[in-house]
């Protein structure tokens, strides 16, 4: 039996650290905003090589409050993928911006700047990658984009933590961007959490308000603002696996490389890596035309696999009558083929091995 993720592995090298914080947290009876969320902000600052980095209650609330933060709202264009989990929408209709869904790179599955171009109208105010699987964006295409036309740029990092491009961290180079700390995300927490990046004094000021109250001091309140912060509990978790997500970020890569090396000769297509940016591996996903012969024969094993994303955000249900003119053709065949394979920092290299040997087995026969 082979799963997507094993959190056990991982749980059993930080269980002394984190029920040590837990106990000290409980003991102090600090659960709201206390120390160890003061400092795990201070700490991914660092690590991120942003100004300001400010604890909230998931990714979702992230990109959320990033989208009221830089003051996006009723009628403003946002223009964003289809292929990517479905909070990336939702953030953007929270706010009631208009979702301007554009086609993806068939290599890196993410946004295509060219597609972006093309959808700027006088109404877009934002645009809003998605460093998707844990493959950064074309940021330096879409920053300038986002210069030249004076759009807001909103980062979705929330399978990118750690990734890079440039030498610069994804969710510090847009305006602001949007963590979370889903269980099985690079980072991950036991439970909810989320972060909120910006170089702008501004928007951590109005951040901190929005995922608090709207209060800046207690009982004042200047805006209708939200219960959005991150756990106390949760960031004396993420503390301890900050520590090492280089680590399990370099793991996750090792295993992504042994999978492409040994699928190499394999009519299928292993994930696009180029010079600039470095992929951090939430996912591994390949494409292929036999993928359905390919999930039953791992199933019959017991070894995880998954469709992300099955259906693209267009076609789901809660949106297909509102674009239902709308056809993203990369996106549509990206989603038809694809398919993700176990991977975590405790992947063993037996255990690759025999995933490759099952699938060369379907591809083979
Ligand atoms: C996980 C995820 C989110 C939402 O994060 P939550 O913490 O679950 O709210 C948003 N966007 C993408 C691309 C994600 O993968």
């Amino acid at each position: 039996m082979i799963p997507m993720v094993n959190l056990k592995a991982q749980y059993a090298e930080i269980k002394d650290e984190v029920e040590r914080g837990l106990a000290e947290t409980i003991e102090n009876c600090t659960f709201i905003l206390g120390p160890n969320v003061q400092a795990f902000e201070k700490e991914t600052a660092e690590y991120l090589g942003v100004k300001h980095a400010i604890g909230v209650a998931s990714g979702t609330d992230a990109l959320h409050l990033a989208l009221i933060a830089e003051g996006i709202g009723a009628g403003d264009e946002v223009i964003t993928t289809a292929f990517t989990f479905i909070a990336t929408a939702e953030a953007i209709k929270y706010v009631g911006a208009i979702l301007v869904f554009v086609d993806i790179d068939p290599r890196t599955f993410n946004i295509s700047p060219e597609a972006i171009e093309k959808a700027i109208t006088p109404k877009t105010k934002a645009v809003m990658p998605v460093h998707l699987f844990g493959q950064p964006a074309e940021m330096t295409e879409i920053v300038q984009l986002c210069e030249q036309y004076s759009l807001k740029l909103i980062e979705d990092c929330c399978q990118s933590f750690g990734a890079s491009i440039d030498s610069k961290q994804t969710g510090a180079i847009g305006d602001a961007a949007g963590f979370s700390f889903f269980p099985s995300k690079n980072l991950g927490a036991f439970g909810d959490g989320g972060l909120v990046t910006t170089n702008s004094d501004k928007t951590a000021a109005k951040i901190k308000q929005l995922r608090n109250h709207g209060s800046d001091v207690r009982y004042y309140h200047d805006v209708i603002g939200y219960n959005s912060r991150l756990d106390e509990m949760q960031a004396v978790i993420l503390r301890a696996k900050l520590k090492r997500i280089d680590q399990y970020n370099q793991a996750r890569r090792h295993v992504a490389h042994l999978y492409s090396e040994l699928m190499a000769d394999l009519p299928l297509i292993t994930p696009y890596e180029d010079e600039l940016g470095v992929h951090v591996y939430h996912q591994y996903t390949l494409l292929c035309d036999r993928r359905d012969a390919i999930i039953k024969a791992l199933q019959d094993k017991q070894i995880g696999c998954a469709i992300y994303y099955p259906v693209p955000l267009h076609q789901q249900n809660v949106f297909k009558e509102e674009y239902s003119g709308l056809s993203l053709p990369v996106t549509e065949s990206v989603s038809a083929h694809c398919i993700s394979l176990p991977i975590c920092p405790f992947l063993e290299d037996d255990s690759i091995r025999e995933i490759v040997g099952i699938i060369r087995e379907v591809l083979t026969a």
